[in-house]
Parts: C-alpha cells; structure tokens; sequence
C-alpha cells in the first residue's frame, strides 16, 4: 500500500482547535447583525438520561423560563418540540461552559479588519425582516444513495429532491457518492474523471481514488471511487456486506479529504444516515484542525434501526486515532456496549444540527423507545435536534404528466383515474369489476408490517375489494412467504402479487388503486402515502411516524372536513388495521360522493420539496449564522 502523505498529528491539533472554538464562542458569536452575542451552553440534561461525564457539544440553547427565543430574520423550521430556532439572547449570559468539539466559530467581520474606506461607510438600514437578502449557499451532501442512480429506500429520493429544490432556490449544491458499479449509467450524464490523484488515509497509509464527475438529471455529482484489493464498491449491490460500516467510513473520509484537495469550502455539508455519520466527525477532529473551518454540518437520519454499531478498529482504519477519546460516552460510545462505538451516534453529538424525517418521528425516537438506544443522546442534543417531513418529487410523481400511465388526471379532471384503474387491471389480469382496489408497495421488511400487509390482502378480499401487492425483500424467507401467496391466489380474479422491484409499475399502482395501506410497525416518515395522495389514492396508514404527521383521519380528526385526507388506526393488531380499511371500503360502497371528496382532498395536499425545502435552508442559515 502507498505511502500516505504526511498529516498533521490529530490530537494535538484537535485541542488546539477546540481552544480557538472556545475563544471564537466566547468572544462573539455575535449574530449577524450585530446583536446580542450567543454563546453554546451545554444543555440542561433530561429527567432520566444518564448524567453526561463531560459536556457533549451543543449547537443551540433556548430560554429555559419561557421555552422560547429571541427574533431572528429566518422562518423558524419545524421542530419537534415545536421551539423556534434562532438563538435567545438569554444564550448569551455566562461564557464558561466546557468547550464543544463542534461550536460553531462564526465570528463577527470586526471593524478594525475592515479596508478604512469601508470601515468608515455608515451602515446600510437593513431591511425590513421579511425581506431580509439571506445569500446563496454552497451545500454538499455526502450521500451513500441517490435517486436513481443509487437507490434503495427513501434516502435517495430525499437526496435528489431536496437538492433539486436548493437549486431551484439559487443555491449552489453539489452530491459526493461512492462509485457503485451497480449504478444505473444511462442515468448519469457527461460522466467524465475529474480528479485522479486523491490519496485518503486509511490504516496509517493511504489509499489511491478517483474522483468522476456527471450530472444525475441535472444534478452535479462527484463518484468516488477507490483502487484497492478491498474493492468497496463494486461488489455488485449497495448494501448487504460483512464490512460495510468499513466501506462506508472509509467513503465518509474519502469526500472529506475530497473536499480539502480540491479547495470546496462548501456553507453546509449535509450527510445522511449511519453511513456518513462520521463526516461531522472527521471534519472537526481532523479537518478543522487542518484549516477547514467554513463548513456547518447537517446530519439526517432517515431510520434510528441501522446505526453502524462497531468496534475501534474502525477509529484505526479512518484514522481517528484516539481510542480512548472517543470511546467516551459524550462522543461515540454505544450507549448499551460500552466496547462498541456508534457512528450515528457520533453523528448526532459533532453535527451542528440533526434532523430527522418527520416531526412525528423525531419526537418517538426521543421520548417513545423508538430511538433504538440513542434516547439519551437525543435527550443531551434535544435543542439541535428537530425533525422536517420529506417531500416528494412532484416532476416524477405527478398524474398530470406521468409518462407511465396512460391516462392523465388532475384534480379536476379526476375521472382520467378510472382509466388508470382498468389499465392496472388488464396489466394484472384482474377482473374489471365495481370494486375498490386496495394496494400496498414497498419493502416487505418488519418495519412495515408484514403480517398487516397479510391480513390486510385477506380482509380486503373478504370486504368486496381486490388486492394488489408491488414489494420485495432481500430477505429469502419473506420473499418466499409472498411467493407462497402469490401461488396461492393465481387463480384469483381480484387479487395480484407482484415479487419484485418495479419503478414503472408503481407508477401505474399508485394512479390505479382506490386505497393504498401503509401499516408500518415504525415508520420515519413514508413517502408511498404521500405518493398515493397525489394520484387521489386514499391512504390508510397506522398513526406513527411520518404517517401520523401526514394523514388526517376522514371520521376522527378536529380538523375541518376539508383537510381530511384519509384513514388511520392506531393500534398494531388485525382489529386496528380492520377499523380504518373496513371504514374505507364502505365509504368508498356507501358514499362515492364522500370518497371523491375525500380524493380530492388528499391531492390537493402540497407535500412537493417546497416546504421541506425552505424548512431545510431555514436550518442551514440558523446554523450558518449562529
Ligand atoms: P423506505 O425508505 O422505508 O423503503 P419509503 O416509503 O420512504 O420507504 O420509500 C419507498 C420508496 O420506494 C417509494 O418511492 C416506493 O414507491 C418505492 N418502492 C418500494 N418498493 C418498491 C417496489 N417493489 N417497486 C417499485 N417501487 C418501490
């Protein structure tokens, strides 16, 4: 293995940078504007989180008394503690709290530093709040998938459309991912090597990558790719081997050290999931004390299942040197096995922020045991911490234009659906019939529900309805399960299965189909919901995660009758899941009348990028400027 090039020696230089953190924070921190200085407090630990031994980092703080903040110029985004973000003037008392590894430094231009001539201009009157100039940013998400080049779940559709919508805002964003060889090529344009001598340590040593650059549906991406014997990325799938947490820290480190040869100095770099946890990691451990000190970090957890729970081999391999230091409990210790370290974990403690998908879902991963050990983490971060619901991408998801159905509909023109329906049913041999068809896509995991997905299919035939069932598995024995199903109702006029995974067909599934069910036994936030809602499908759904924030119950809800939009059931048994499918089909037999309003209710819904977006650039500016 060649050499590495020489580096300086991490620790001394992480102290030191902390040290200059904390006079950064303590002597300004001073908000843009010129207000009230702000400086990181550690955050009041919660009732029944284990007491920290050091100070864990923390990004934000809030007036204790009154549970809010200052004014800021910015949109507050959604958190889940429903807290404003811009920080309280209240933050600014008291300056000797322990230092963080990744406060932010911003610090204020100081007049004295200034050219005299504009030293000595009188400010401008700045303008009204509401039409503040907030700049364009340089945003780089370090991403292990992305729609469609490399996708698996709902990560890659998050990736690509969000970056879509800060461009379309003016922002400049660019998406660092490793070079699968199991990617969809025709998908990427003018792919062409960029960067072919980018050496990242590994293992005391270095390892040789290139670096491609294309454009994924206009979308500007750099492919990594290594050249070493452990062949990290052309193993034929995206995930699914015995070093995966090995492949994807080194990636991690890889678009970081990508980052500092070719001179980015992005605003924000934005990483996703356990997989590139260790970005914010890197960046203030080892980076920053190099001279990399712009960058803010976002970090979104799109599932708390997955969390890249180790060993410290790891820590050897990326080059973060320091067992001890790290195998602290305020850093990356698993908060269970205290002889296993935690990338999300660490994620979570050195982001500037961290967002997870949904509201809902932030809140049931803090409070409700749904954070697979990470509560008190959580609890510790809680201020940083908020969650924002997905959007989907209204250029690919749209019954109006979609080039995979044959028939188009709008709101107004929602009997296009009906057309829609029968070509579903000839593509599935199902019999053309008056009743609703009732679907279901997506992974058949645990996580959403395998035995209501079952029971769902019986109830649904039972109830005067046809099923229809688009999904797949890596797992053998679920996919043989299905199978076995499927045989089973061969013959059935009114009921198809279909193993495998389909873009195409899902097209037609979601403009086909009456009712989709979405009953999850967690779910971070779903995007077929609000797919199906867009093509008039009514969703029933359980009321967790991102389904709860999404869908309003048609019979129990305080909302007006207008913002209804579907069914939902609460408990995960066959009776819950019986209570809003069994509502749905009779509505549907009952009253029409009620179930078109409640189509068009459903589709009416914005759940495009244009929220999550700004929710998202609201984040990004809060942690910028703080
Ligand atoms: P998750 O990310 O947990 O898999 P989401 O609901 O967030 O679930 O996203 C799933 C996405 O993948 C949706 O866009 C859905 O249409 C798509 N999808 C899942 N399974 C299939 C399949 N078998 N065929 C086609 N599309 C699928």
């Amino acid at each position: 293995m060649p050499e590495r090039p020489a580096e300086p020696e991490p620790r001394a230089a992480a102290t030191d940078a902390a040290a200059g953190d904390k006079a950064d924070a303590g002597s300004g921190g001073a908000s843009p504007e010129g207000g009230a200085a702000t400086v990181p407090s550690p955050p009041p630990a919660a009732a029944g989180t284990p007491a920290p031994e050091e100070t864990v980092p923390e990004a934000a703080e809030v007036s204790e008394a009154t549970g809010t903040v200052a004014d800021g110029p910015l949109e507050p985004p959604v958190v889940e503690t429903g807290i404003p973000l811009p920080p309280s003037e209240a933050d600014a008392a008291g300056d000797d709290s322990p230092e963080l590894p990744h406060a932010p430094e911003w610090s204020p231009p100081v007049a004295a530093e200034m050219p005299e001539s504009r030293a000595e201009v009188a400010p401008e009157p700045s303008p009204p709040p509401h039409i503040q100039h907030r700049p364009a940013l340089f945003v780089v998400h370090v991403t292990p998938e992305l729609a469609p080049v490399a996708k698996v779940g709902g990560l890659a559709d998050v990736v690509f459309g969000l970056g879509r919508e800060l461009e379309i805002r003016g922002n400049h964003v660019e998406i660092i991912l490793p070079k699968y060889d199991c990617m969809r090529y025709d998908q990427i344009w003018g792919l062409q090597r960029t960067f072919d001598d980018l050496w990242v340590p590994w293992y005391g040593g270095a390892i040789h990558c290139s670096v491609y650059f294309g454009f994924v549906h206009g979308r500007k991406c750099f492919f990594i790719e290594p050249h070493s014997q452990d062949n990290f990325f052309n193993r034929g799938a995206v995930y699914g081997f015995h070093d995966d947490i090995f492949r994807f820290a080194f990636f991690s480190r890889a678009a970081m050290e990508f980052l500092w040869k070719a001179g980015k100095n992005p605003d924000i770099i934005h990483c996703h999931d356990w997989q590139t946890a260790l970005v914010p990691v890197y960046l203030y451990e080892i980076y920053q004390p190099m001279g990399m000190r712009h960058p803010r970090v976002c970090f979104t957890i799109h599932n708390f299942k997955h969390q890249g729970v180790t060993g410290a081999q790891v820590l050897h391999a990326s080059g973060l040197d320091r067992p001890e230091y790290y195998f602290h409990y305020d850093r990356l210790r698993d908060n269970h096995n205290p002889h296993a370290i935690n990338l999300m974990k660490g994620g979570i403690v050195y982001a500037n922020f961290v967002t997870t998908v949904s509201p809902r879902y932030a809140m049931e991963a803090k409070d409700q045991g749904q954070g697979f050990g990470l509560e008190p983490t959580l609890h510790i971060h809680h201020m940083k911490y908020g969650g924002v619901v997905n959007g989907i991408d209204y250029d690919v998801w749209n019954p109006e234009i979609d080039p995979h159905i044959p028939v188009h509909f709008s709101v107004d023109t929602i009997e296009g659906k009906y057309a829609d329906k029968k070509a579903l049913r000839d593509r599935l041999l199902l019999a053309d019939n008056e009743k609703p068809i009732v679907s279901f896509v997506g992974r058949l995991d645990p996580q959403k529900g395998i035995e209501l997905i079952r029971h769902a299919l019986f109830y649904t035939l039972g109830q005067g309805g046809q099923f229809v069932l688009l999904g797949s598995s890596p797992d053998g024995a679920i996919n043989g399960y299905f199978w076995g199903l499927k045989r089973q109702f061969n013959d059935n006029p009114d009921c198809h299965l279909e193993i495998g995974y389909n873009e195409e067909l899902a097209h037609l599934v979601y403009a086909g189909s009456d009712v989709m069910v979405v009953p999850s036994r967690f779910e971070p936030c779903g995007l077929t919901q609000l797919i199906a809602m867009r093509y008039g499908t009514i969703p029933v759904v359980r009321e967790i995660g991102g389904l709860a924030d999404t869908v309003i119950d048609k019979d129990f809800s305080h909302r007006p009758l207008h913002e209804r939009n579907g069914y939902v059931f609460r408990d995960y048994d066959e009776r819950g899941l019986e209570s809003a499918l069994g509502r749905a089909i009779a509505c549907y037999y009952q009253y029409p009348d009620h179930f078109r309003e409640l189509m068009k209710n459903a589709m009416r819904y914005d759940y495009s990028w244009n929220h999550p977006g700004q929710d998202y650039l609201n984040i990004y500016h809060y942690i910028r400027d703080k």
